[in-house]
């Protein structure tokens, strides 16, 4: 069912006073295009209902098909223990300490997450921050666990039937974004629904309630207290998407970007930057995370680089540690892997290198394993905060024909 059918259901439901009574969720029969369902999910569900327990789709993946939507990874809860779960699939394995999971294998970077329904009974430090959440529980509680309304739909892959207890289907169709529960506490159990809130908004195109927008404002800061190994993971999924600068903006504008990049300040390379990257994410091109990270750096990677040649004869020297200390500044942050950072050191390395063109270099910087995002970060720039390389551009342009 898409958007628009949805909208049309709720018309018809509410003008008819269909409403479920309180406490009993609404079950809508959909049926879903199967090719929009991963196979792998199919059989999980069908191994976990043959052996006898409840057995759902989960979370985000049931909020995007019902936007027709592909979705980007599929959830699966359940009322079967995980070491229950575990002992039905050869492949599969036990993890995490603070809630226990089961993560069922089809190849090395393939697999799928089974959570057993937890009742959502919190343990928080005195901050409010969750540092346990591991009491089984019913359905009815696992959803109360879930962030917001859009994101606790399940849907029971037998009866084709999505299980709604919060109005999640009634937000997907109005495009509105309501957190389960108090969003104040919410959002001190863990900040980073914050920026998740931010990054539906967008990928939706839906609002976020007054409640929530009013809480962010309040509370941004506590991003500041996320682990910056969560973090990293976080940025991608913010940034890596084919609305990237919206969400750039968005972060901006409610006082979250500074817990996540404080270096970092809006200019027309990091708009060119992240449009290129949504570009290329449409076309179905590959993107890293260098790239962008690069980008969000660079202008503080120049500031250091000027105050430290003031005293650094050695301009290879000086742009060394200018790299070094903007990389140190941002792990504080949001940590990177060590192939990355070295990837982004190569990339503004090399710019100065491409700027002034010389001959005898040319061959050596075209065989260099850098050479085309550092081409490519040189080609933004020039399309954005240095129009003056433009001619630089032209003949690195040339020389790779
Ligand atoms: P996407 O996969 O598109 O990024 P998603 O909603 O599926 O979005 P996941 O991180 O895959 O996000 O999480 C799956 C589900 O787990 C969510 O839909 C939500 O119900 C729940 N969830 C994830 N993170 C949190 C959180 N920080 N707090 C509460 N519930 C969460
Ligand atoms: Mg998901």
């Amino acid at each position: 069912m898409s958007a628009c059918n949805l909208k049309n259901f709720f018309k018809r439901m509410f003008t008819k006073g269909e409403k479920p009574a309180t406490g009993e969720p609404v079950r809508q029969f959909i049926e879903f295009d199967k090719n929009l369902i991963d196979k792998n999910a199919i059989k999980v569900v069908s191994i976990i209902h043959k052996a006898g327990y409840e057995v759902y789709l989960v979370g985000g993946c049931v909020r995007d098909l019902l936007l027709d939507l592909k979705p980007k990874d599929f959830d699966i809860a359940t009322n079967a223990k995980p070491e229950q779960v575990n002992k039905l699939f050869k492949r599969s394995r036990l993890i995490g300490r603070r809630f226990r999971l089961v993560h069922v294998l089809f190849s090395a970077r393939d697999f799928l997450e089974v959570a057993t329904f937890r009742s959502g009974k919190v343990q928080t430090a005195k901050n409010g921050v969750i540092v346990r959440d591991n009491h089984y529980g019913r359905i009815e509680d696992d959803v109360m666990r879930r962030d917001f309304n859009i994101n606790a739909l399940y849907y029971d892959l037998q009866k084709k039937e999505v299980i709604d207890y919060v109005g999640g289907l009634k937000d997907i169709a109005a495009g509105e974004i309501h957190m389960i529960g108090n969003a104040k506490k919410r959002f001190a159990e863990d900040p980073v629904r914050m920026i998740r809130a931010i990054r539906f908004a967008e990928k939706l195109g839906s609002e976020m309630s007054e409640e929530i927008k009013t809480a962010i404002f309040k509370q941004a800061h506590l991003l500041g207290n996320i682990s910056s190994a969560r973090l990293y993971e976080e940025c991608i999924k913010l940034f890596q998407n084919e609305y990237s600068f919206a969400v750039y903006e968005q972060l901006e504008e409610y006082g979250l970007l500074k817990y996540l990049f404080k270096q970092t300040h809006k200019n027309d390379f990091i708009k060119k930057a992240c449009n290129n990257t949504s570009e290329r994410i449409k076309l179905g091109k590959p993107v890293t995370p260098a790239f962008l990270f690069a980008v969000f750096l660079w202008q503080a990677q120049n500031e250091r680089f000027a105050l430290i040649k003031r005293k650094q004869r050695s301009f290879h020297l000086a742009q060394l540690q200018a790299c070094d200390e903007a990389i140190v500044n941002q792990i504080k942050q949001v940590s990177m892997p060590r192939y990355l950072t070295s990837k982004i050191k190569d990339v503004w390395m090399m710019q100065s290198k491409l700027e002034k063109i010389q001959p005898k270099k040319v061959q050596s910087l075209l065989d260099n394993r850098s050479f085309r995002m550092a081409y490519d970060f040189l080609l933004l720039r020039s399309q954005s905060i240095n129009p003056e390389l433009k001619k630089a551009v032209d003949f690195w342009t040339k020389a790779q024909e």
